[in-house]
């Protein structure tokens, strides 16, 4: 069973087009402003999410859970980061 083909009204296309072209323009703005100041490895819980060693890594209170994120936000969290190049370099 074939459904029939519906037209498409431009005028209520261009309007939802709109429309959601300034919602997502709002949120490219935000996480543009804050990708300036938060690590994009910080989730929501505070919690690091990357896979290379970093000074503001903190424990976390229970054995399993992901570690910890202290940075505050303020600083330029990129300086903290422990790249292998760095690392190679101590042997
Ligand atoms: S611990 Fe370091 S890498 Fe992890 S989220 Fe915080 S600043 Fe980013």
């Amino acid at each position: 069973m074939t459904r029939p083909i519906q037209k498409i009204d431009k005028a209520e296309y261009q309007k939802r087009l709109k429309k959601i072209t300034e919602l997502f323009s709002g949120m490219v703005v935000h996480a543009d402003h804050l990708s300036t100041y938060r690590c994009p490895y910080k989730n929501r819980l505070d919690e690091c999410t990357a896979k290379f060693g970093c000074q503001n890594q903190r424990k976390p209170q229970k054995v399993g859970d992901p570690l910890l994120c202290a940075g505050d936000d303020k600083l330029d969290y990129r300086s903290a980061w422990e790249t292998e190049e760095e690392n190679n370099t101590s042997c």
